[in-house]
């Protein structure tokens, strides 16, 4: 399996810890859109296309991301820590496509921050080029832990309190 192609949006400011969105063609016939450059704990990885997680409603069975604080459907108020503080990291989120072994996320990995550093010097931001490097691990993810995204939630929220000090 080749990839045949990577298109990049890159996030508008340079300290978000979301770096950019990538599109990836398969062998020069399947796309798989909705990945994410991240800024990690010690240099870059890419994130699968993941789903928030839901659950239902105790009122009327309506579908909610298992953040919310009142359902969808009824308005009702709902109970709060449906995830436990220590949870959140993995449980918030589910890949919905991620590769099965590591050797595969490496190469996916190195030829999405190639096309990415290309982006950023087009884009006339090449020192960012220079510092953009992948980290070691990714986060939160373990092998054979399969569905279970590497997505810090504060990383995908963007909140404006989060920053790499950069
Ligand atoms: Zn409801």
């Amino acid at each position: 399996m080749k990839v045949t192609n990577v298109s990049i949006k890159l996030s508008p400011q340079s300290g978000d810890r979301l770096k950019a969105f990538c599109t990836m063609t398969l062998d020069g016939e399947f796309v798989v859109r909705d990945l994410k450059i991240i800024e990690g704990t010690n240099g870059l990885f890419v994130a699968m296309p993941s789903r928030k997680l839901t659950d239902h409603c105790p009122k009327c069975n309506g579908k909610n991301h298992l953040r919310a604080k009142f359902c969808n459907d009824c308005g009702g108020h709902l109970p709060e820590k449906r995830v436990s503080d220590e949870d959140v990291q993995g449980k918030l989120h589910a890949d919905i496509a991620h590769p099965i072994n590591s050797e595969c996320r490496a190469r996916l990995q190195e030829v999405i921050l190639h096309a990415y550093r290309d982006e950023l010097r087009r884009a006339g931001r090449g020192e960012e080029a220079a510092a953009a490097v992948a980290q070691p691990e990714p986060d939160a993810y373990q092998e054979g832990d399969s569905g279970v995204s590497p997505v810090h939630p504060e990383a995908s929220a963007a909140k404006p309190g989060v920053k790499n000090g950069g």
